[in-house]
């Protein structure tokens, strides 16, 4: 029997739990329970904006997200006897939606997938893409349908977005030094090149707001958009049912958080919000490979073995970018980055005549059970990079023929008013 060691009540807000999480990294947020080695047991979560996002018709939701409440972490789970230089050994055994539950919370029967406005946010695309777009996501059992997006159902790729291991002291300054360095290059960005650690709602467990401890974690405690040496939000869709993760350990008892659990997303999660968002639960295994880090070389990120439990694609209609930009006829060198975005972008237009608006296609290329690859990264001067999507997640035949596409009204997804 998997004991739930976190609970949530998802009619209430991650600070109004029994026990609080957290929504930065620092090593002074208290464990909120402790566990062994060997043991196996259960994290209740809330959806990663804490349930900001409503079930309904409009983007004003996404466009007005507060964005310094994110992550909401559950944890963190002490185990017993970790210390620095350990491995963590996690276990994903199993993880879905808010079980047997209807309501307003995403999780509770649905889920989203956003796209965020440039000045909020922004995403992989944002250039194009400027404007807040949502889709709400009906789920069945192993599936997804979403009246934003008619014509697509596919089985989800179920994952946690986010959990880590909390940093060192030493480990937090090395962060917070090389991120304010990076914002150095361009302060003014727009989205911003990295999210300096911000007081304003900052969540830190059981810690009372305003006391000195509480203060020091908001002042210091990391944000939690990027993977970093702790795991986090590496947004790595193949941690799927049955994967193993080994994580480093920083802190005495590692002090293990989860969040962001997502229903299904694409390599890459291109929209930023580009996975289908939920709450729900996450059943943990763990245990430890004592001075793993050192014996292992496993010093700067996890390892992990990929899940055995995935949606059985055979087939792709797969897209290829290089590093140029067309419009400008630029040649950029060897630049994964561009190449995946044109492979996107050739995605989308693709898809656009089907009917689709390049809005809807954008919401569909960050969810599916979609393969990002770095293809050839030594052709100079061009990356290639490809973007694998299932032909089986759309109720028509998406391959080329000579007969042309079918074209047909497909609907709209949620915009701002
Ligand atoms: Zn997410």
């Amino acid at each position: 029997m998997t004991a739930v060691v976190f609970e949530i009540d998802q009619a209430h807000a991650m600070a109004d739990q029994k026990v609080p999480g957290h929504n930065r990294w620092h090593p002074d947020i208290p464990v909120a329970v402790e566990v062994n080695p060997g043991d196996e047991f259960r994290v209740e979560c809330r959806e990663w904006t804490d349930a900001q996002i409503g079930n309904n018709d409009s983007a004003n939701d996404v466009r007005d997200v507060n964005l310094d409440k994110c992550h909401m972490l559950s944890g963190p789970v002490g185990v017993n006897g970790a210390e620095p230089g350990d491995l963590l050994i996690v276990d994903i055994l199993d993880l879905g939606p808010v079980p047997l539950e209807e309501g307003p919370a995403p999780g509770q029967g649905w889920g989203y997938t956003g796209v965020f406005a440039r000045n909020n946010g922004g995403g992989f695309l944002t250039d194009y893409f400027p404007d807040s777009l949502k889709a709400i996501w009906d789920l069945h059992g192993q599936q997804a349908t979403s009246r934003h997006l008619p014509g697509v159902r596919y089985t989800g790729i179920t994952h946690p977005g986010l959990f880590g291991t909390a940093p060192s002291a030493d480990l937090l300054g090395r962060w917070n030094d090389r991120e304010r360095a990076l914002i150095a290059t361009e302060p003014q960005r727009v989205p911003p090149l990295a999210l300096p650690p911000n007081e304003k709602d900052a969540l830190a467990g059981t810690l009372a707001a305003g006391s000195p401890e509480f203060v020091k974690v908001a002042q210091e405690g990391a944000r939690t958009v990027p993977g970093r040496e702790n795991g986090g939000n590496q947004d790595i869709k193949n941690f799927s049912r049955g994967s193993r993760v080994y994580v480093p350990v920083w802190v005495e008892g590692a002090k293990l958080s989860v969040g962001d659990l997502h229903f299904s997303q694409a390599d890459g999660e291109i929209t930023f919000c580009g996975a289908i968002e939920m709450g729900g639960f996450i059943d943990f295994g763990v245990d430890l490979i004592k001075g793993g880090m050192e014996a292992y070389g496993v010093t700067t990120n996890p390892v992990f073995l990929p899940g055995n439990v995935e949606p059985r694609y055979s087939e792709f209609m797969s897209f290829v970018g290089v590093s140029v930009d067309h419009d400008t006829n630029t040649n950029y060198y060897m630049d994964a980055t561009i190449a995946y975005r044109r492979a996107c972008l050739n995605a989308v237009e693709y898809l656009k005549k089907f009917g689709y608006s390049g809005e809807q296609a954008y919401l569909i290329l960050g969810s599916a059970p979609i393969e990002g690859r770095i293809s050839g990264i030594v052709d100079i001067p061009n990356a290639c990079c490809t973007m694998y999507v299932p032909t089986g997640i759309f109720d028509f035949d998406v391959r080329p023929s000579a007969d042309g596409p079918e074209r047909v009204a497909r609907g709209a997804c949620a915009v701002t008013s």
